[in-house]
């Protein structure tokens, strides 16, 4: 049976693999045996090898080191590329955070290879799923040189698990110079919140300009908060200071695809729905009944946000 590799993310802690590993791990299921990959510090494989055999990794690929953990994203690419070449496995996969897109391109130039990014589903056959311009288009490719390299879309498939034997196999491998033109200084450890993560939580209720301000956001994490939801935001609301960055949904922020999505004065343009049109359920609230949010929704509230709102936590947090 071919081979499939599944690059491994690991929880901002450092600490357990992110839902998006294993749902790297299912989705690569359909291509062959998985083999998963850790790339890391000393000591990194023990923390995760239990969930990465329950999720089917008939193998696991350590390539562990200091020198591993002290560069960027280049050690990942050089490790998977030497894998490539000793195992030639069918397909690559890799969850579509900004640094699989980083690893799958540098993967891509280093084995000649053609890859396919923010891909929803790969069919047996290899066929890759992409969804653009907002929802409205659905892609169908298959990458023809190479060994095919995906970056899977969060929250696109369901992880499920298949219990496989995880056999640990070392990697070693000396990192090229270039790998350490850019050096780890320091990792600021993420603010601890008991919201789930943006890119893969099952509810994100996003406010946009229309909250109107920095406090008034207490508004969308209140709504967040009675869902168990994350907070995401807009442009104009991270460029207006409402909310940090990390937080902005879109284009040139995060791209999430809950199973439910609240809009909340936000207006709906292009450069945000490249960010959240693949969210199984829309429901905007919007003062303007022409906002082109409303053609994507499937629910809308027409009203002001600091009313519908603060009655829709409300009547939630009755239940
Ligand atoms: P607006 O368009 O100003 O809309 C605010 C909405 O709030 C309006 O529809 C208004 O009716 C409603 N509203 C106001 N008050 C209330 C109220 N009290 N109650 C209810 N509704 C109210 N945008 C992103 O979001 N993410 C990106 O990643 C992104 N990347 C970009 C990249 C590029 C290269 C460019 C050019 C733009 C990008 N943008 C991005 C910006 C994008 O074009 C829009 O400007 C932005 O999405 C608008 O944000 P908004 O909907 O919050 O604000």
């Amino acid at each position: 049976m071919a081979e499939v590799l599944v690059l491994v993310e690991l929880n901002p802690s450092g600490t357990g693999v992110r839902k998006t590993t294993l749902e790297a791990l299912t989705a690569a299921r359909a291509l062959g045996e998985v083999s998963a990959v850790v790339v890391g510090a000393p000591g990194t494989a023990a923390g995760v090898h239990d969930a990465l055999a329950e999720y089917g990794a008939a193998k696991v690929y350590v390539a562990e080191s200091e020198e591993m953990d002290a560069y960027l994203v280049a050690p990942k690419a050089e490790v998977l590329a030497q894998l490539v070449g000793q195992v030639s496995p069918a397909a690559v996969v890799i969850p579509s955070s900004s640094e699989g897109k980083e690893v799958a391109g540098r993967l891509a130039i280093k084995t000649g290879s053609g890859f396919l990014t923010d891909v929803t589903e790969i069919a047996a056959d290899g066929t890759a799923t992409q969804v653009a311009f907002a929802g409205g288009t659905v892609v169908h490719s298959q990458v023809t040189v190479g060994t095919p390299i995906y970056t899977l879309r969060g929250n696109s498939v369901a992880p499920e698990p298949s219990p496989a034997a995880a056999a640990e196999e070392p990697v070693s491998i000396a990192l090229s110079e270039q790998a350490k033109q850019t050096r780890v200084l320091d990792r600021v450890v993420e603010t601890k919140s008991s919201r789930p993560e943006l890119t893969e939580a099952a509810i994100v209720v996003s406010g946009g300009r229309g909250v109107a301000s920095a406090e008034n956001f207490s508004v969308i994490e209140g709504l967040a908060d009675s869902l168990g939801a994350a907070v995401g935001a807009s442009r104009a609301a991270v460029d207006s200071g409402f909310y940090p960055h990390t937080f902005q949904v879109g284009q040139t922020g995060k791209t999430v695809s809950p199973q439910l999505y609240i809009a909340v004065g936000i207006s709906g343009a292009i450069q945000h729905r490249a960010g959240m049109q693949t969210s199984k359920t829309i429901v905007a609230v919007n003062k303007d009944a022409e906002a082109p949010i409303f053609e994507l929704a499937d629910f809308g509230v027409v009203g002001d946000l600091n009313t519908v709102v603060p009655a829709a936590t409300q009547q939630i947090a009755a239940r």
